[in-house]
């Protein structure tokens, strides 16, 4: 759905249903501004100690947040509003879209909601208590992939992989009655299923999103057979059996979605001796999106009881983003502390004039794509002799396998991808159907990977993101595209140059003054398909991706 122009009404006087809203929404934020932050703090405080105090206080904070946005006396006064159209002043009628869909995905009645909460919970307990079997022994999770990233003997290899699925098993039958409830609950709501209300929500519209994947599909099929051919080859090779002979065993995880260890790469030895923390406040400092004041309110290293991963926090929308890493001098945590800083300068360089309920990122998805702009630049072989004073031959070193690997990570991830949006559509739309033979259609069309002869499992339940994230994996693509849109804009109209060959954006203030301009500042002002047209000229679209990654 686009914008096609957005409608300002300069010195109209608000209508009665305006001045209404506006009431509604100022006393709105009063209430649920102090309650987010201490929410924001209770997250925080919880990740850094472990403490379940943090966690309980955490969980009280959510569900009270909760309860406002579920009260049905306000969500028919939102929609009252929506359908009366009177709501015209465009800043006004944004603010309304986003707290009506805020409201909207909770109304689901408390009962039905407590039975999915339940059910999830169920499920995900079950994925991490489950263990599969090899030969009568339980296997780990860690222990499958170590085998199927070394082990050459086909046998054991697929030992490991059926290994992989036997949680899916497991699982199937309550993940679908999972889907039943959801699709319940959405049809109360009036929509004909759960994705339609998930994607409605969170302002994505099937159409649109079908378009962008069929057309990354149409621009990836003849690149990809032409790698998964000549990686095909190489596995055959490895394991001794025919290119025809490649089962989903001999892929390098158990659902293909990562690049098989074959070009070696391994940059750490680059960043050992090196400061990732002062590397990544330098680049920031120089493309003018300072970060010292985030560095100095976050918390960076390893210790005891603390969330082993990594992610960014903005407590109030004033300027107090936090990141939360544990960082190594090495590669993927260089990649890691610019991917969070990324996600923390489009938080903090809001617009401190755009009304509270605006100022956060345009769509989840656009913030992943800032991130991941940045987080690209750990591999980038322009940006690490820069950075790391490396000598042209070893930046040549790195040129002869780095781009190869980030084309073959890309465009694998992105053939995945496919599977899961589709499949996903198609699970909500109709639970009933013989989901374990869709499951392996899509696989044998997107990633041209084989179905073992005669397999009959419920393989796709195999993978948790159905379960505790549903219908959202389709952002980690968009994100990717966006993060690529940016790119061949920067590099052509802002930078000016005629291809991004030795692009490093290092010292370049202009990246950082674009980046604040047109997608930090406009927050949430606009739809996030208007911002991305009105920063880049054109509504989100795969080409550059493919022109980036797809050669
Ligand atoms: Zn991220």
């Amino acid at each position: 759905m686009m914008l096609a122009v957005s409608i300002t009404v300069v010195g109209c006087a608000p209508n009665a249903k305006e001045r209404e809203l506006e009431g509604f929404i100022t006393a709105h934020v009063v209430k649920i501004k102090p309650m987010e932050r201490q929410t924001n703090l209770a997250s925080w405080d919880a990740a850094i100690s472990g403490k379940s105090e943090d966690y309980d206080r955490l969980s009280r904070l959510t569900l009270k947040i909760r309860q406002v946005y579920s009260d049905p006396q306000e969500f028919a006064f939102l929609k009252d509003m929506k359908e009366s159209g009177q709501i015209k002043r465009a800043e006004l009628a944004r603010q309304l879209d986003v707290l009506y869909d805020a409201y909207l995905e909770n109304q689901i009645e408390p009962q039905l909601l407590k039975r999915i909460v339940d059910l999830g919970t169920a499920i995900e307990k079950n994925f991490s208590t489950f263990r599969g079997t090899i030969e009568g022994k339980k296997v780990t999770d860690n222990e499958i992939k170590e085998i199927l990233k070394i082990e050459t003997d086909s046998a054991r290899r697929k030992q490991a992989w059926l290994a992989s699925k036997q949680v899916g098993a497991e699982v199937a039958n309550d993940l679908i009655l999972l889907v039943k409830l959801r699709n319940q609950a959405a049809q109360k709501l009036g929509f004909d299923n759960y994705h339609t209300l998930s994607l409605t929500t969170a302002e994505q519209d099937v159409k649109e999103l079908d378009r962008i994947f069929d057309e990354l599909y149409e621009l990836t099929n003849e690149p990809f057979a032409k790698l998964k051919a000549d990686l095909d080859r190489i596995l055959a090779a490895e394991y001794g059996v025919a290119v025809t002979e490649l089962m989903p065993w001999h892929y390098h995880d158990p659902f293909f979605q990562e690049t098989p260890m074959v070009y070696e790469l391994d940059l750490d030895a680059y960043y050992e001796d090196k400061d990732v923390k002062e590397l990544a406040e330098r680049f920031y400092a120089g493309i003018g999106l300072p970060v010292e004041s985030i560095l100095a309110s976050s918390d960076l290293y390893e210790r005891e009881g603390k969330n082993p991963h990594a992610f960014c926090t903005d407590i109030d929308r004033r300027g107090d983003v936090r990141i939360l890493c544990n960082l190594k001098n090495n590669e993927a945590w260089m990649e890691t502390i610019l991917h969070e800083l990324g996600h923390a300068v489009y938080d903090k360089y809001h617009d401190p004039e755009v009304p509270y309920l605006l100022r956060e990122p345009a769509h989840i998805f656009t913030t992943e794509a800032i991130a991941m702009f940045f987080g690209r630049l750990s591999r980038n072989p322009a940006w690490m002799q820069q950075m790391l004073e490396l000598s042209d031959e070893q930046r040549m070193e790195i040129e002869k396998v780095s781009g190869k690997y980030a084309q073959l990570k890309q465009i694998i991830f992105a053939r995945w991808d496919m599977v899961m949006y589709d499949f996903e559509k198609q699970l909500y739309a109709n639970p009933e159907q013989d989901l374990n033979s869709l499951w392996w259609d899509l696989v044998e069309k997107y990633q041209l990977v084989k179905r073992p002869p005669g397999r009959e499992e419920p393989d796709w339940a195999a993978k948790i993101h159905f379960t505790i994230a549903p219908c959202y994996y389709h952002n980690y693509m968009l994100g990717e595209l966006l993060a690529s849109q940016l790119h061949h804009y920067i590099v052509h109209n802002i930078l000016k140059l005629q291809s991004d060959e030795n692009v490093s954006y290092i010292g370049q203030k202009k990246v950082g003054d674009f980046l604040t301009k047109r997608v930090f500042e406009a927050g949430a002002v606009y739809h996030w398909n208007e911002m991305i047209e009105r920063a880049t000229g054109q509504p989100l679209t795969p080409k550059y991706f493919v022109a980036q990654f797809v050669k």
